[in-house]
């Protein structure tokens, strides 16, 4: 197992003594623990330096204060560092689905759950905001993707699209949209195809989708145990799409989730919702806090 932030600094604070304010020398110390408890969460090593940089300044010259030891002030200044950077600003699980019907472009690669994020999305909008729903699969590559959609559609208890074989992404977001439309929806989410890498062909058909679409939200869904390349998709989506925000998948698994704090420092996009399992009800709204206490350890 890894072993705690705390626990780190617990021991390279026993062995300096000195009380008072902090000092750069003591802050170095620590800031090199720090640097290597990131990493081992996943953290990109830029932004990482970055946020060792940031917190620096915040923690040289501090005082320290009676009722806690060094260790666990850095702790803190580390602690609420990582929240700030992580929340960005501020609540981000409100999806911009006003003017009905508002399209949400769900974009990703192939397996990193974006068709089931679309239909837990969809869940918690019906349930929660009592929205009426359109779900429309645009993997044309993969018939059996299209099909997985129409029956989460079919579990959740909302529309999908009826499949039609032989059109191109582009002839299906249209459909979609002017289903959407005369069908009163609130919502229309474009499940767009993935692929194992990016490549040109994917980005050239996702910004097709997007010019057709005029989504009010393109959201990236990544599998938050990928670390690095988490973070190396993001960019790219983020570059040739436009995202409004990302959805980090799978961190019911024992992933430490630093990609989070990579993806929000790289792309500037807020994390918006993270998926916890495989079922309907498997999805929360991005909690910063919880994250930064997983990164810490
Ligand atoms: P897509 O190819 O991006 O559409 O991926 P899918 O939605 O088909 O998901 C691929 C697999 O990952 C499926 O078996 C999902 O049940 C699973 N999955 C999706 N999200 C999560 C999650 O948050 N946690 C876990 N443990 N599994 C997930």
């Amino acid at each position: 197992m890894f072993e705690s932030l705390s626990e780190r600094l617990g021991g390279v604070f026993d062995r300096l003594t000195k009380q008072g304010a902090l000092s750069e020398a003591d802050v170095d110390t620590a800031l090199r623990e720090v640097r290597v408890a990131l990493l081992e969460a996943d953290v990109s090593l830029p932004v990482a330096r970055d946020f060792v940089k940031a917190v620096k300044g915040k923690a040289t010259g501090q005082s320290v204060t009676r009722s806690v030891t060094p260790g666990q002030q850095v702790v803190k200044i580390v602690h609420d560092e990582l929240v700030r950077m992580l929340a960005g600003d501020g609540p981000a699980d409100a999806l911009k689905i006003d003017n009905p019907p508002a399209a949400v472009l769900m974009v990703g690669l192939q397996g990193s759950g974006k068709t089931t994020t679309t239909a837990k999305l969809a869940k918690r909008l019906k349930e929660k905001n009592g929205k009426r729903v359109l779900l429309a699969s645009l993997d044309t590559n993969r018939p059996a993707a299209m099909e997985q959609l129409a029956i989460l559609a079919g579990q959740i208890g909302v529309d999908s699209l009826p499949i039609v074989k032989g059109e191109s992404a582009v002839q299906i977001a249209k459909r979609a949209k002017t289903q959407a439309a005369m069908g009163g929806y609130d919502v229309l989410f474009l499940d767009t195809a993935g692929r194992l890498h990016i490549d040109e062909v994917l980005m050239d058909e996702v910004q097709s989708v997007r010019d057709i679409a005029q989504p009010r939200e393109t959201l990236l869904v990544v599998d938050g145990l990928t670390g690095q390349d988490a973070v190396n998709v993001a960019t790219e989506f983020e570059a040739k799409v436009g995202i409004t925000g990302v959805v980090l998948t799978r961190m019911d698994g024992d992933g430490r989730g630093g990609a989070a704090l990579s993806m929000r420092a790289v792309t500037g996009k807020p994390i918006r919702f993270v998926g916890l399992g495989e079922k309907m009800d498997a999805l929360e709204t991005f909690e910063p806090e919880r994250v930064a206490g997983r990164i810490l350890g």
